[in-house]
C-alpha cells in the first residue's frame, strides 16, 4: 500500500519544482511568469498541509527551466519559496532566491493617475524589504506600494 500523504505531489521526469509557497500565492506565481501560457504539463497544489508553514502552495511544471532572474522575482512572493530544477525524476539544482533590486516590465503601476499608464515606457520599481515587508516604489510617481496590490 502506499502512503498517500507522502505522495501529496507526484513526482515529474524533467522540469521545475517551486515548493513551499505560502498559500494562496501558487496563483499569483502562475501568473507572473505566464506558466499557464505556456503549453507543458503543470500541476498545481493549494492549500497543502505544511510543518513550516501551515498550509503552501507548489507548483511543477515540466520541461521548464526557472532562470535565476525568474526564481528572483519568485522571493517577492515566497521568499521561503524552495525551487529544485529535476532531470530524469532527481533534483540536479537547487535555485537559492534572492529579492531583486528592481523589477522592469512586470508589472503595471497601481497608482492610475501614473504617467507609466499614458506613456509608452517600461514599468519600473526599486524593491525594499522593510520589517519583514516588500515594499514597491514607482520610478516614474516616485509612490510605493505593498506587493499584495501589484498586479501584472
Ligand atoms: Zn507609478
Amino acid at each position: 500500500m502506499m502512503n498517500k500523504s507522502q505522495l501529496q505531489v507526484e513526482a515529474i521526469h524533467n522540469g521545475t519544482v517551486i515548493d513551499h509557497i505560502p498559500a494562496g500565492q501558487g496563483i499569483k506565481i502562475l501568473q507572473l511568469f505566464g506558466l499557464a501560457q505556456t503549453h507543458e504539463k503543470i500541476t498545481v497544489g493549494l492549500n497543502l498541509p505544511s510543518k513550516a508553514l501551515g498550509a503552501k502552495d507548489i507548483i511543477k511544471v515540466e520541461n521548464t527551466r526557472l532562470s535565476a532572474a525568474q526564481a528572483n522575482q519568485l522571493a517577492l512572493f515566497a521568499p521561503q519559496a524552495t525551487v529544485n530544477l529535476i532531470e530524469d525524476f532527481e533534483v540536479v539544482e537547487k535555485l537559492q532566491l534572492q529579492l531583486p533590486e528592481k523589477v522592469e516590465g512586470v508589472f503595471s503601476c497601481p497608482n492610475s493617475n501614473c504617467i507609466s499608464h499614458n506613456e509608452p515606457v517600461t514599468s519600473k520599481f526599486r524593491v525594499r524589504a522593510v520589517d519583514g515587508q516588500v515594499r514597491f516604489r514607482c520610478r516614474y510617481c516616485e509612490k510605493s506600494f505593498h506587493r499584495d496590490m501589484m498586479a501584472v
